[in-house]
């Protein structure tokens, strides 16, 4: 294919999208694909020679649409969204076309000078203090591994890098049993292990870690003689939307002299609305917070929000300069990927400056304060309905419930539940346990969702039920 063949084909792309978007309803929300019958329809070997675009498109509708899971659906309840905003869609064709690999502030200064302002916009509106500065991550992953790297660099006194962890004392880090799997593959990579990684017990209706017991087994630790390095709290855990005492977990670590990172990566989006805030209540005392907008703000994967306190204590943790890195007569600049572990970066602020001038900072927060009174008010109708148990209350937009008539196994009857909504494709629902026990995780957070929509959860979910107790 050739660039002047491009319009046609680039017409008939956002034909598609559109027609995609607007017949989404008609669409089952998870693929009801089996394993393999998207590998038996791909050839075994590649052609040799080109092929038309028509063929192209027309095995692009036939193998790969069945298999997609519509993670643009208004009926996605499942995980946690992933929106992606047409004026969002429109900056990433953009960029795409151009592909500029912006790596340093000379290899685009627009993308790196965009980056800077997008992430102070992005600061303001959740109103974290002007002494953090932002920098866009691939992923929350990837920010969590930077934010841990800081820590065993600053415990190390910046020597980890240079010597390895060996014959060093053991570093500890500290986090609830609700913190991400993200966390704990930070806490591998880094060669601070496992077992270093202390998991202080929750409790209480926001599922948030001890603060006294924080204390104490960073007190213990220390005696031990171990390096306590940092504490990771969670604003809006995964499973549950788990809530850590964040001023208490700062506190904490001011005392001991440790670094503190926060793990909003759903719920950091929410904060654009001054009424949520509170479940972050002190993170200005934080050293690193990160959010992903491309979860529930409209800015399609990829787009981690990550936000630092001391912006030298990344690039001293992350920062090489081989000669062909060095940009001449250009110092005083930012180079962001200083800042991040992979080299390589897209003008993803680009898809920032669109969404955020397209809808206005109060179209964004309106959205999300629809998801958070919709499903609140789901949560209210499903507790009514005989059998239904809210077994988590709502934290923003997400709750659990399970399913127990009387009489029946819990965990079997929910799980039973939970297969045939799925299976059926009318909505999209995932689960989880608390304390053993396995729930239904409910979500609102697609940007086309209505209220309808979230009625016809509570049909599909109290008439699925009713067919499973008359089978
Ligand atoms: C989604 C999520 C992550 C992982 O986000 P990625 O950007 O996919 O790495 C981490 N922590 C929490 C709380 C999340 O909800």
């Amino acid at each position: 294919m050739r660039w002047s063949e491009f319009p046609k084909w680039g017409k008939w792309a956002a034909d598609w999208a559109a027609r995609y978007h607007a017949g989404l309803r008609e669409r089952p929300v998870r693929a009801q694909t089996a394993p393999g019958e998207v590998a038996a329809a791909l050839p075994a070997h590649p052609p040799e020679t080109a092929q038309p675009m028509d063929d192209i498109i027309a095995d692009f509708e036939t193998i790969v649409m069945p298999g997609i899971t519509h993670w643009q659906h208004p009926r996605f309840f499942a995980y946690f969204p992933s929106n992606a905003t047409p004026a969002a869609v429109l900056a990433d064709n953009l960029i795409t076309a151009m592909a500029p690999q912006c790596m340093l502030w000379q290899t685009s200064p627009a993308a790196t000078e965009m980056e800077t302002r997008m992430m102070d916009w992005l600061r303001q509106a959740v109103a974290l203090p002007a002494e953090f500065h932002g920098v866009i991550q691939d992923s929350a992953s990837g920010a969590t591994l930077a934010a841990v790297l800081v820590m065993r660099e600053r415990a190390l006194n910046w020597r980890g890098n240079a010597e390895g962890l060996t014959g060093q004392p053991r570093l500890r880090v500290y986090a609830s049993a609700e913190v991400h799997s993200s966390v704990d593959r930070a806490i591998w990579i880094s060669g601070i292990g496992q077992a270093n990684l202390v998991r202080i017990p929750v409790h209480g209706p926001r599922r948030g870690m001890g603060i006294a017991a924080l204390e104490a087994a960073i007190e213990a630790d220390s005696k031990a003689g171990h390096l306590p390095a940092g504490i990771i709290a969670c604003t809006g855990g995964t499973g549950t939307g788990a809530c850590d005492d964040v001023a208490g977990a700062c506190a904490v670590a001011r005392r001991h002299g440790l670094f503190t990172h926060v793990d909003a990566a759903w719920a950091g989006s929410a904060m654009i609305c001054p009424e949520f805030r509170d479940l972050w209540a002190g993170v200005e005392g934080a050293d690193s917070v990160v959010f992903n907008p491309h979860k529930w703000l409209g800015t399609q994967f990829d787009l981690s929000a990550h936000f630092l306190r001391s912006p030298d204590d990344l690039t001293r943790t992350l920062a090489i300069q081989p000669e062909y890195l060095k940009t001449h007569g250009a110092d005083g600049v930012i180079n962001y990927s200083e800042w991040s572990i992979p080299l390589g970066r897209r003008f993803r602020a680009l898809k920032l400056w669109f969404l955020i001038r397209a809808h206005g900072l109060e179209g964004l927060r309106q959205v999300i304060r629809n998801h958070v009174t919709w499903s609140r008010d789901l949560a209210e109708r499903l507790r009514a309905a005989p059998g239904f148990e809210i077994v988590t209350e709502p934290v923003l937009s997400l709750f659990t419930f399970r399913y127990a008539p009387p009489g029946a196994d819990p965990d079997a009857t929910t799980e039973a539940l939970l297969t045939r909504i799925n299976d059926d494709g009318h909505i999209y629902l995932t689960q989880t346990r608390v304390d053993g026990r396995y729930v239904i995780r409910f979500q609102a957070g697609q940007f086309d969702c209505t209220e309808d929509d979230i009625d016809a959860a509570y049909r599909t979910i109290t008439e699925t039920a009713r067919n499973l107790e008359e089978d």
